[in-house]
Parts: structure tokens; C-alpha cells; sequence
């Protein structure tokens, strides 16, 4: 069952997921939450694949750098680079970070998709994100700790950001035939909009 705000959005449980052995505990909660998997492989990435997934538009790389300045001054430091030089920095970071071994690709559907599976993912920082995310459960890392060592910041999960976002990295992910449109059991409880009648004929008389 879809509705018309349904959104599909690609999530990557990142090398560190893979090797942390906690590749169950993220796709639980997003099952948990009554999203849809439609499609999930393991996948070995080139370095062409993580070039073209982390392959981003100049307003995309100038929020990335942006929200990297604002993480230091609230730490009370300055970075002397540009938005765009940052981003260009952790881009190639990045490239090998996602290069590091398998890694779990998913595609998720449901209503609002995108938006709560960024919200279960959780901040990109998982020194300021919120309690309750992926991130700030089960990471411990940081800018402060990534930045000096020239490497990305471990943060498990990779998904989405917007609608458009996800559909650019569904295709490069995932062929046509590798998703499956089907119906889940509990769709019927999440969306049908007769759901409370059916119950009603259980209901016992007053
Ligand atoms: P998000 O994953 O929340 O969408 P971005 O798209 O801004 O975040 O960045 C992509 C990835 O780049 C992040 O998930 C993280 O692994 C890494 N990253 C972003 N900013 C930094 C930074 N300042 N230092 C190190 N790694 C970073
Ligand atoms: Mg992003």
C-alpha cells in the first residue's frame, strides 16, 4: 500500500557497520519503525562507485563544509578553509572510508521515508547528534577525531538526504530488477484508512 507521500531513500551500513557485526541492529530499527526494505545486497565498492555516490553539487559541498565550520565554533575553534575546500578534503576521505570492505545497501520505502530515516540515522557528528539516533547510540566518534587523522568520520550509516538525493543514489545502487514492490503484513495497520472499522467487529458488545 503507498501513499502519495510515500518516499523511497537509500541507506549504506558503511564498512565499520559490517565490521562492528551490528548490520542487524540498524535494520532493525528501521524496521521497528514500519518502513519497507524493497532491496538490500552486500557490496564490495570500487572506487569509481564511492567517487560517483559521494559525486555532489556545489550547494551540497558548501552545507557539508558549513556544517563542519559551525561544529568547530561551537567547540570554540575556527577553521581557516572555505566550505568548498572542506568538502573537497572529506570527499576524498570519504572515497576511502567507503572503500574500506562490504558494505549492507537497502533501499527503504514508506510514508515520509527520507525524513525519518534521517532522523533514526541521527546528526552526521555523533559527538552533538541525538540521543536515541544510530549515531549517537552506537558511534563514538567525532570531527575533533577524524579531522587531525585526515579520515572520514565513522558514522555506520549513510542515507539519503533529500528526494531527489535518493533517487540519484537508488540508480547508481541498485538496478530496476533488484527492487520488489511488494505488501507487507502490518502495512494494513500503518496506512489503511478503514483499519479501525475491521477492528470494531472484534470489539466486544457494551
Ligand atoms: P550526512 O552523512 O549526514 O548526509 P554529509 O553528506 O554532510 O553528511 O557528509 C557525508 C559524510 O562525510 C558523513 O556521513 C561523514 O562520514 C563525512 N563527513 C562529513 N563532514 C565531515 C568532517 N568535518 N570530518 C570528517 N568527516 C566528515
Ligand atoms: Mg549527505
Amino acid at each position: 500500500m503507498r501513499t502519495k507521500l510515500h518516499e523511497r531513500t537509500l541507506i549504506l551500513c558503511k564498512p565499520d557497520t559490517v565490521q562492528r557485526g551490528i548490520v542487524g541492529e540498524i535494520i532493525t530499527r528501521f524496521e521497528k519503525k514500519g518502513l519497507k526494505i524493497i532491496a538490500m545486497k552486500m557490496v564490495l565498492p570500487t572506487r569509481k562507485l564511492a567517487q560517483s555516490h559521494y559525486d555532489m553539487p556545489e550547494s551540497d559541498k558548501i552545507a557539508m563544509g558549513e556544517k563542519s565550520i559551525s561544529a568547530y565554533e561551537e567547540h570554540g575553534e575556527k577553521i581557516n578553509k572555505t566550505p568548498i575546500q572542506i568538502a573537497e578534503d572529506i570527499q576524498k576521505r570519504l572515497e576511502t572510508y567507503l572503500t574500506a570492505g562490504p558494505v549492507v545497501a537497502m533501499v527503504i520505502e514508506g510514508a515520509h521515508a527520507v525524513a525519518h530515516v534521517r532522523k533514526i540515522r541521527g546528526g552526521t557528528n555523533p559527538l552533538t547528534a541525538d540521543i536515541g539516533s544510530i549515531t549517537a547510540d552506537l558511534a563514538i566518534d567525532s570531527y575533533f577525531l577524524s579531522d587531525p587523522d585526515e579520515r572520514a568520520v565513522r558514522n555506520l550509516v549513510h542515507a539519503s538526504g533529500s528526494v531527489v538525493e535518493a533517487e540519484r543514489e537508488i540508480k547508481l545502487w541498485f538496478s530496476e530488477d533488484e527492487i520488489i514492490d511488494y505488501e507487507l503484513a502490518i502495512e494494513k495497520i500503518l496506512y489503511d484508512k478503514d483499519w479501525e472499522d475491521t477492528r470494531k467487529k472484534i470489539t466486544r458488545e457494551e
